[in-house]
């Protein structure tokens, strides 16, 4: 398998500084295979071999995962001329490879997924899959029966495109807006928005709850993350 220098090896794994992990080895403080290696470049395969810090074995971590809040204001893209983007949002050494799994539209909030895993995004976004995405919406005026259904078939979104069998479940209806709950198993560029607009109202604001399994986490505020539990990850892929 490939080697890595172990002062790398200690950053990515333990989210530590080049300098930290440096010091750490040359203090004596650290393991491979039991036996202390005071040089920092020293290699080792990452899957195979055993370091410890202080006693304590360092857990190898392959690729990461992440789950965002994301706010408006900001791009599900890794680099922008104009905007932030989503990647400005994490404070993680291993940041530079991750990539927001789909894409959020700028004024979209809610749940983001993160990762280094090109396989799990795949997974997670390949048309195939019908994943279900929840999202809450706050939308003009209100749906008829008929565009209830209209919806829940499929219909004329646009530039030649359909969409396919949806749920809508209206909340509450007010005078001049209604809260719902749509469940696409879809990812066409707009999808949410170019629905509603296809029975007459217009989304005013979107909120994405869902995606397959994994819940956004409601302790998570606007702008802040964490990493997948194992159990979500399990149950993810
Ligand atoms: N559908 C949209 O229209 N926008 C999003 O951000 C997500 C789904």
């Amino acid at each position: 398998a490939k080697k890595t220098r172990l002062d790398k090896f200690l950053c990515d794994s333990l989210n530590i500084t080049r300098k930290e992990a440096k010091e750490a080895i040359k203090k004596g403080k650290v393991t491979i295979n039991g036996e202390i290696v005071k040089k920092p470049e020293s290699k080792l395969d990452a899957e195979d071999d055993q370091v410890e810090l202080e006693h304590q074995p360092v857990i190898f971590e392959q690729f990461h995962y992440l789950m965002l809040h994301k706010p408006q204001g900001v791009v599900s893209a890794t680099k922008d001329d104009h905007d932030k983007t989503v990647l400005d949002l994490i404070h993680e050494n291993f940041k530079d490879k991750l990539f927001p799994v789909g894409r959020l539209d700028k004024d979209t909030e809610g749940l983001l997924i993160l990762t280094d895993d090109g396989m799990l995004a795949h997974e997670l976004l390949s048309p195939k899959k019908h994943v279900d995405k929840v999202y809450f919406a706050k939308v003009s005026g209100s749906f008829t029966d008929e565009e209830v259904k209209k919806f829940q078939e499929g219909l004329d979104i646009g530039n030649g495109e359909r969409s396919k069998e949806a749920d809508l479940e209206i909340l509450t209806v007010g005078e001049d807006q209604s809260e719902v709950l749509i469940t696409i198993t879809e990812g066409k560029f707009h999808q949410v928005k170019r629905m509603v607009k296809a029975v007459g109202s217009e989304v005013l604001y979107l909120k994405r709850l869902s995606m397959g399994s994994l819940k956004l986490d409601e302790k998570l505020e606007l702008g802040m993350y964490r990493r997948l539990s194992e159990t979500e990850l399990q149950e993810l892929k």
